[in-house]
């Protein structure tokens, strides 16, 4: 079976921003993706927020970042990720073209916007219709914009055009927002913001762009014109996880579906990490996707050289002998200082790992408490002792 250091699923900024980091790390790093290399940027046609580029276009910020992973040698393969297999100790990833097993993954599928499924909403999207109010606000200065939505995201964000549009209509199929208090009172406290109340967009129309909505008031069933030169959906979004089968819970998510990371990209499989739109978290925007990218690579190359060293040190020789202490306990510290001058002195083969840092190898081998001495046989733990002095451990080797 093909067998990689370090598989990253998704080429989107996350995703090839890992795989750029990946590689100059030195790790053999495969990226598999389902699309073009680039990710969600390549809907848009307007990025003015990737710090050092004034302007580009979406598609070719993606190139440039494909190019600059394919410069450091990422190998690309054009797959969908059909699943995450965690057996016997390894991870699979599996794929419509093969399986891999991997020492490490980064998931970087990113997420999805909801859509409206509405005439008009794909073919005018990048040309009025966006998802984005912090990647395409400063586009409608001075015009009259609809956001449709009626929660927190549309409320909010509504607010946020108005530094921009001069007005700004929230289209809603009820008659109240399901937003906080105090965001409706601030919306409705704006008077630039309309509210047009139980009406649902049937098409979105326009010469080349954004030009009017169709509107329909489900109480009434009347229909009518809205005039606008852009359309913000803010109906929800949702991450690109079903080949995590989150009915089978394979990594930690949140409400919604997002993936849980601490501030090292870890999920909650060692080994895992998630990067991107894809994770729970504050902000989904190139600049933050390219940073958890760079933080998910980083916290992978740590993870694997630690199991790299490990499995060199205490699985694959036929016989050791480890002092698992802690580096931040002064009185293990010593201990090991001691150990070290008696191994040197006599002769004795003793391998010095520090259980505060390795915690999850600590765990693996079930060790309660620091320090621990153990005695392995072919990678399995045939005897240990938990040692307070030099003299015990002595009689451990004795
Ligand atoms: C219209 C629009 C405009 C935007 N404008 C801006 C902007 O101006 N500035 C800004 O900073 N941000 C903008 N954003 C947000 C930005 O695009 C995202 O924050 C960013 O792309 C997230 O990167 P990512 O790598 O996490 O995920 P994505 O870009 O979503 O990339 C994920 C990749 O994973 C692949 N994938 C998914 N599932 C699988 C699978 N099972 N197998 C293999 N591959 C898979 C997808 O094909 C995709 O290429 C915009 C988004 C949209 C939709």
């Amino acid at each position: 079976m093909e067998k990689r250091e370090l598989v990253i699923i998704g080429a989107g900024p996350a995703g090839l921003a890992a795989a750029v980091y990946g590689r100059r790390a030195g790790l053999d790093t495969l990226i598999l993706e389902k699309g073009i290399p680039g990710g969600q940027i390549n809907i848009t046609d307007e990025i003015e927020n990737w710090p050092g580029t004034i302007h580009s276009t979406g598609s070719e910020l993606g190139e440039t970042f494909r190019k600059h992973a394919e410069h450091f040698k990422a190998e690309f393969r054009d797959c969908t990720v059909q699943k995450i297999d965690l057996r016997d100790g390894g991870k699979f990833v599996v794929t419509d073209k093969g399986e891999i097993e991997a020492e490490a993954i980064i998931l970087a599928t990113g997420a999805s916007f909801r859509k409206l499924g509405c005439p008009g909403e794909a073919e005018f999207t990048g040309a009025g219709v966006s998802y984005c109010a912090v990647c395409d606000a400063a586009f409608f200065e001075g015009e009259t914009i609809a956001v449709v939505g009626g929660g927190n995201v549309a409320v909010e964000e509504a607010g946020y055009l108005t530094r921009f549009a001069d007005k700004v209509y929230i289209i809603h199929r009820r008659d109240e927002w399901r937003a906080d208090r105090l965001a409706i009172e601030q919306a409705l406290a704006n008077p630039k913001i309309v509210p047009v109340w139980n009406s649902v967009v049937e098409s979105i129309e326009g010469e080349g762009v954004v030009e009017k909505l169709v509107l329909k008031n489900v109480k009434t069933g009347e229909v009518s014109d809205l005039p606008v030169a852009g359309c913000f959906v803010f109906v929800g979004t949702e991450p690109n996880v079903a080949y995590l089968q989150p009915e089978n819970s394979v990594v930690k998510q949140t409400r919604g579906g997002w993936i849980d990371t601490n501030d090292k990209m870890e999920t909650s499989v060692e080994g895992v990490f998630a990067a991107g739109d894809i994770r729970d978290k504050y902000l989904r925007q190139v600049v933050t996707a390219a940073g958890d990218g760079a933080v998910a690579a980083m916290a992978a190359y740590a993870y694997i050289t630690e199991q790299l060293h490990l499995r060199s040190v205490l699985i694959d020789p036929e016989e050791v002998v480890a002092l698992f202490t802690s580096s931040i306990d002064q009185g293990q510290v010593q201990l090991q200082v001691a150990a070290e001058k008696f191994a040197k002195e006599s002769g004795k083969k003793i391998a010095f790992i520090d259980g505060y840092r390795n915690g999850k190898m600590v765990e693996k081998l079930g060790i309660a408490k620091l320090p621990t001495i153990v005695e392995m046989r072919k990678g399995a733990m045939v005897r240990s002792a938990e040692p307070t002095t030099i003299e015990e451990i002595k009689n451990f080797l004795a």
